[in-house]
């Protein structure tokens, strides 16, 4: 029953929204709603003080300067909140447990190579020697232009060939505190070859493959058959190798990456406990650790319910922290070893939140039955004058009875059609008395106790489908592969009742391409989630949270639908903002360049067709101007849908 149409019952208002959507527990006060119902960006633009700005108010200013939907918006200010809370965390926890080490990010390149959020990480990150972390000579390039600050840390992990080792080598030439981690044995020879031969001696950390694994999504990355990593053999390799040339005292870090994402804060005091063990001994093997990286791993929380789901953490960056240092503590204690420095490869939850893609809804599909008539033909078949019976008698008592009957009449009339016995017309008579008694019985199953098993599903068949002008293979690729959850919501009209069920298809028409897995609360997983009545002409937008990590590099082509407009925003303290950067999406033309078209000849050739067409007498002179300049256009233009 919608709560609106009965003026008994109090007004929707912005709290219901709030609550329906469950904003507080995924937006980590990053957004909120208006009393006008439009939801906010609650930016910190300066120590303790936070601007508000409407979503709305920036779509609409972005499509005044052009850049249409979809567009994918960053904002600035949540990335410098985000390394700020990290390093500000760590700092506290630091100082809480009187831990003597000191704490230093390195933001994973790999999570977000785009060039201005790295400039941004690298410009606010200084203030905290936040460095980077790169898994490939081109991530090492990227670091070696954009950082300045030489107390950051470069950490280099991944396979390295001899020209990765040489940049790495000449960063320590000018100053940097760049770090190879050993990923296998036969790294250690070329580095001391290089290093031997440039002059410079290596900063060297070994990546562990530890025995712990850890749930989530990717617990593959953890246990004794980890991809990556050095075990105890290989290790002692390493050692023996540096302690005969002379070059122990280069091993000053030990690194250990679980996979990302991981939900469970236990399993990530387990790995670090273990980790801390291998510090102990390699210490007692004469090397001069003093750093340990415990890589990413620290989970953003999707779903917004603080548990152990894979989308979710049961956990906290304060209480991540804490436990760290408390964990390390204990460890170096023990053996009364100094404490080390702590350095983490935080990705997502340093860049998750700092991005939105916003899209406009472009249609609806709804499933309703139109007007039932009060009689039928008289010489209708008996399968659908049955249907008819029962979608006007269901009663709740006898629910499950009424649906068996609903899909045997049914299905007997679609054998009527396939043997030919009935046309498409009286077909379609019955096909509306199905989804009339279909939606009989969910209205129906509201009043039950206990729904029977068979019908449960019914509601999310039955969901209407609204269609979001965006592509998920391009955008959102975690959520086509992995299943990711990511918060969605109508950045609009939160005072007025969402009444619809809706599954979101995007524009590819690949029944892959949709949105069918939402987190809200009330139903911590859900296959449908509500929506406002969708009216043609009056647009509608939608935004999906949290995307500012992994899923911009990982997107693909699909259907030629290229990247989208980006747009990214910095508030100001006196609550204006500035565009700080725009990048246009990919037109037609780019997308088909990338696989290897070319524009130029597509064109010449299509206004050949046109000109043969004017020799043929088929079309006119300008008949044909007009179809190579609409060509020439289309080329030009945006690949998703345009006003
Ligand atoms: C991917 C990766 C990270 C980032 O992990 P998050 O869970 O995103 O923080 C850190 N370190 C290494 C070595 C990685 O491969």
């Amino acid at each position: 029953m919608s709560k609106s149409s009965n003026p008994a019952e109090p007004k929707w208002t912005a709290q219901d929204s709030s609550r329906l959507y469950n904003i507080e527990n995924w937006s980590n006060g990053y957004f909120a709603i208006s009393k006008e119902g439009e939801l906010l960006v609650r930016a910190p633009v300066a120590d303790n003080c936070v601007e508000d700005v409407s979503l709305i108010e920036i779509v609409n200013s972005l499509q005044e300067r052009g850049l249409d939907m979809p567009v994918l918006l960053r904002l600035e200010n949540l990335v410098d909140a985000r390394i700020r809370e990290i390093n500000e965390s760590f700092r506290a926890a630091i100082a809480a447990a009187d831990y003597k080490g000191e704490y230093r990010g390195a933001f994973p390149v790999k999570v977000n190579q785009q060039s201005h959020v790295i400039s941004e990480i690298v410009r606010f990150g200084k203030r905290y020697h936040h460095g980077l972390e790169v898994g490939s000579k081109a991530e090492l390039l990227i670091a070696l232009s954009t950082m300045e600050d030489r107390e950051s840390l470069i950490i280099c992990n991944g396979y390295k060939d001899q020209e990765f080792i040489d940049l790495g080598l000449q960063a320590r030439i000018l100053g940097f505190k760049c770090f190879f981690v050993i990923e296998n044995p036969s790294e250690i020879q070329l580095i001391i070859a290089r290093s031997k031969e440039m002059g410079v001696e290596p900063m060297i950390g070994a990546r562990l493959k530890l025995f712990t694994r850890v749930e989530g999504h990717w617990s593959e990355d953890s246990g004794d058959r980890s991809l990556f990593g050095l075990n105890t053999n290989e290790l002692i390799q390493v050692i023996d190798k540096l302690k005969s040339e002379k070059l122990l005292h280069c091993f000053q870090l030990v690194h250990f990456h679980l996979g990302s994402q991981i939900p469970n804060i236990r399993n990530i005091r387990q790995g670090l406990l273990e980790a801390c063990r291998y510090y102990v001994d390699l210490c007692n093997e004469g090397a001069p650790l003093g750093y340990l990286d415990i890589g990413g791993g620290l989970a953003v929380d999707y779903m917004g319910t603080y548990s152990t789901d894979g989308h979710s953490r049961n956990y906290n960056v304060q209480e991540y922290c804490a436990d760290i240092i408390e964990a390390i503590q204990e460890s170096m204690d023990e053996y009364d070893l100094p404490h080390p420095t702590i350095v983490s490869e935080s990705g997502r939850a340093t860049v998750a939140h700092t991005a939105v893609l916003l899209f406009n809804v472009l249609d609806v599909t709804q499933f309703q039955p139109g007007p039932i008539p009060d009689t039928l033909p008289d010489d209708t078949p008996e399968p659908i004058t049955n249907l008819m019976e029962v979608a006007r008698t269901i009663v709740p008592s006898r629910i499950q009875e009424c649906y068996n009957d609903v899909i045997h009449y049914r299905s007997q009339v679609r054998e009527l059609f396939a043997r030919g016995e009935i046309g498409l017309r009286t077909v379609a008579i019955a096909d509306n008395l199905y989804l009339f008694a279909l939606r009989q019985i969910v209205e129906q199953m509201s009043t039950l106790r206990r729904i029977p098993p068979e019908i449960e599903s019914l509601p999310d068949q039955l969901a209407d489908i609204y269609y979001g002008n965006f592509s998920v293979f391009q955008s959102l690729p975690d959520s086509w592969a992995i299943d990711q959850v990511f918060p969605v919501m109508p950045i609009h009209r939160l005072t007025e009742e969402p009444t619809h069920k809706a599954v979101i298809a995007d524009i590819t028409c690949d029944c892959d391409g949709k949105l069918h897995h939402f987190s809200h609360m009330d139903e911590n997983f859900s296959h449908t989630i509500p929506l406002h009545t969708f009216t043609d002409g009056e647009e509608y937008y939608i935004g999906v949270f949290l995307v500012g990590a992994y899923q911009e590099t990982l997107g693909d082509l699909h259907n030629l639908f290229g990247d989208t407009n980006i747009a990214s925003i910095r508030v100001n303290e006196d609550r204006t903002f500035d565009l700080v950067h725009e990048f246009e999406g990919d037109s037609i033309s780019d997308v088909l360049t990338y696989v290897e078209y070319e524009p130029q000849n597509l064109f010449q050739t299509f206004r050949r067709k046109a000109e043969r067409a004017v020799k043929d007498g088929r079309i006119s002179v300008a008949q044909r101007q007009q179809m190579i300049r609409l060509f020439e256009e289309s080329l030009r233009g945006y690949t998703y849908f345009e006003k």
